[in-house]
């Protein structure tokens, strides 16, 4: 059995094979920190997550190195910090924008049930030359001019995407095609209208850094080819992100990583997840249909984000809807219950069979449900079975007592009044005081509540 992943640059599956089986290197473009993360934005999240817990499986927990870089250098971050502290020196606002922000993306997701990637690093510190000599910014726009890559105009340092012969192989665009259409009056300084921004000036009023060409600042795309660079070499194994990003983002990072270190491949592995919609839709703010992670978090438990997410396979459009997540709620209480508190176990092959299959996650939830049903019917070592496989993707972090607390939580429901009535009611039932114990149902069900008795005792719900 091996592990075959999707290759968005060869359009194929391919077997997955390390550079380096002891040190397995994987970047994924990370968040742009001007505001609250949106459930779009999870997505790859909590898909590279399961990647990296699956390449921790195989390899050792140890020898995956997983990157994920904080984009704290943008205009949006600009314009915002000017709008929210509009008293403070833009440095200093800037920062008060990006630190809250990347704070805030880093509870979110961690409530998403995801492990901090191995490093997480920001965009501002690989600006200029670093002290440890880690690869940076201005180093490589530098060589890049020196290999004859690039060229400044109009205060700007361009790439020249006509000194790369397979400029555009990974979104498959050509050249010459785009040369047709091209807005040239804009873009008069440009040699040619694909060729793409690696420095550019700044403004006194924007923040800026003193480089080689005048004060300015990096456009978007050199930051990754820095950051992977620095600690993760000039190829590595894999590299991911959402698809809006295979062009420009992607097509100009492998440009200028492969032209700078004069590299055949900068990733062996380019995987691409599908968008998000809502109920069929564009999530889009104008459509109110628009939700940060944050907001969902007040309504649902993280595990039911997670676990809705993992239904759809991450190269489908993911459709988010209160019917998938009420269904995903359900699933959770049940698997929850049964798993309840059991630690040890070895993670099961199926589990692993269906992640195999380029991250076929709802092969996967399909075999959880078949484990749920084993450990349901079977021994202590399927629950066990079932527990550890949970919790390897990132399920069942704590016990199913925490779970319960943090759905009521949730729901804004009083979870001691909920116990206590229920405490009450089957000491009721004990005495066969059956008028009693049904009004405490109604009573419970007034609130909202649905119960469940079996042989193990009473659940409970919340009803949707
Ligand atoms: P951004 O902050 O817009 O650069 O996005 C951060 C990450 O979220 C990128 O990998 C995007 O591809 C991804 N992303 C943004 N919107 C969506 C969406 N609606 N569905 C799935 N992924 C998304
Ligand atoms: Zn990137």
């Amino acid at each position: 059995m091996e592990l075959r992943l999707y290759d968005t640059l060869t359009r194929e599956k391919r077997v997955f094979t390390p550079i380096d089986a002891n040190n397995v290197r994987m970047y994924v473009c990370g968040p742009t920190v001007y505001d609250f993360a949106h459930i779009g934005n999870a997505r790859p999240v909590i898909v590279f997550d399961v990647l990296f817990r699956l390449l921790r499986h195989i390899y050792g927990e140890n020898h995956v190195t997983y990157v994920r870089n904080i984009t704290d250098v943008d205009d949006k971050i600009n314009n915002r910090a000017l709008r929210d502290y509009p008293g403070l020196p833009l440095n200093e606002a800037i920062r008060k924008v990006t630190e809250k922000t990347a704070d805030q993306f880093q509870a979110d997701v961690k409530a998403l049930g995801c492990l901090p990637p191995t490093v997480q690093p920001r965009a501002t510190e690989f600006v200029l030359p670093r002290p440890d000599g880690k690869t940076d910014m201005v180093t490589l726009i530098k060589e890049l001019i020196a290999r004859g890559h690039a060229y400044e105009a109009a205060g700007e340092v361009l790439f020249d995407t006509q000194s790369m012969p397979d400029y555009g192989a990974l979104s498959g665009r050509k050249l010459e095609d785009q040369q047709a259409g091209a807005r040239v009056a804009v873009d008069a300084h440009k040699k040619h209208p694909t060729d793409f921004v690696l420095w550019k000036q700044s403004s006194p009023e924007e923040p800026g850094w003193d480089s080689p060409w005048g004060r300015g600042r990096p456009g978007w795309h050199i930051e990754c080819s820095a950051m992977s660079a620095a600690y993760l070499g000039t190829t590595f194994d894999i590299h991911g992100g959402g698809l809006d990003l295979i062009f420009p983002h992607h097509e100009n990072e492998i440009a200028q990583s492969r032209c700078a270190h004069g590299t055949h491949a900068m990733a062996n592995y380019w995987m691409h997840n599908g968008f998000l919609q809502v109920e069929g839709e564009k999530m889009s703010k104008s459509l109110g249909n628009f939700f940060t992670i944050r907001e969902l978090l007040d309504d649902w438990p993280g595990e039911v984000l997670r676990l809705n997410m993992l239904k759809t396979q991450y190269r489908s459009p993911v459709d988010w809807t209160v019917k998938g997540l009420e269904e995903s709620a359900k699933t959770l209480d049940d698997w929850y219950a049964v798993a309840a508190d059991h630690a040890g176990g070895e993670v099961s092959p199926k589990v692993i069979e269906a992640l195999y299959d380029d991250l076929n996650t709802p092969l996967l939830v399909a075999a959880l449900h078949g484990l749920r049903n084993s450990a349901a019917a079977g021994s202590e070592a399927d629950r066990a079975t079932f527990a550890a496989s949970m919790r390897m993707l990132g399920f069942l972090l704590d016990s199913a007592s925490a779970w319960n607390d943090r759905k009521q939580q949730a729901s804004g429901i009083d979870a001691a009044k909920v116990d206590a009535l229920i405490i009450e009611r089957t000491a009721a039932r004990a005495r066969k005081d059956f008028k009693e114990s049904d009004r405490l149902r109604d009573e419970l069900a007034a609130m909202g509540i649905v119960i469940k008795d079996s042989k193990e005792g009473t659940t409970w719900e919340v009803a949707r």
